[in-house]
């Protein structure tokens, strides 16, 4: 697919976005980070790069990205909203109740199960979202 090969950046221009050097430090800092980040934490990334960064222009950004489809939003929970980059290839998440880290994951036996589901009760399964929460089994992991 090369809609997830490009750049946040060429997609908001894609979109006729304007783009704000201030957008643009966001956006990057939104593709270098793997570990669905809130808004408080992009915030600290972003400021790092550009101190002009408010966390206001944080919260309208993500927002305006989230709204064009470029950037996901999930809630683990935890009363944040946490932001990844619509990725290449579909994962779901595990969330460790006990660190607050999310684990990537992708099982083809779920991915036929949910599709089997849904044309049991005759649909085409267009999407879904699906999170596992759990406590690791062993201390100290
Ligand atoms: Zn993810």
């Amino acid at each position: 697919m090369t809609y997830v090969e490009k750049s946040l950046e060429e997609l908001c221009v894609e979109r006729g976005m304007r783009m704000t050097e201030q957008r643009r430090v966001i956006a990057r800092v939104l593709e270098g980070s793997a570990d669905h980040p809130d808004v408080e934490e992009l915030y600290r990334r972003s400021s790092a790069i550009d101190s002009r960064i408010s966390i206001s222009t944080v919260y309208r950004t993500v927002k305006l990205f989230e709204d064009a489809g470029i950037i996901e939003r999930h809630d683990f929970r935890d009363g944040r909203s946490r932001y990844e980059t619509v990725p290449d290839e579909h994962h779901d998440h595990l969330i460790d109740l006990k660190h607050g880290h999310v684990i990537e994951f992708h099982s083809p036996e779920i991915e036929a199960l949910q599709e089997r589901i849904a044309r049991e009760h005759g649909f085409k399964l267009v999407d879904h979202r699906l999170e596992l929460y759990g406590i690791p089994l062993k201390e100290g992991e």
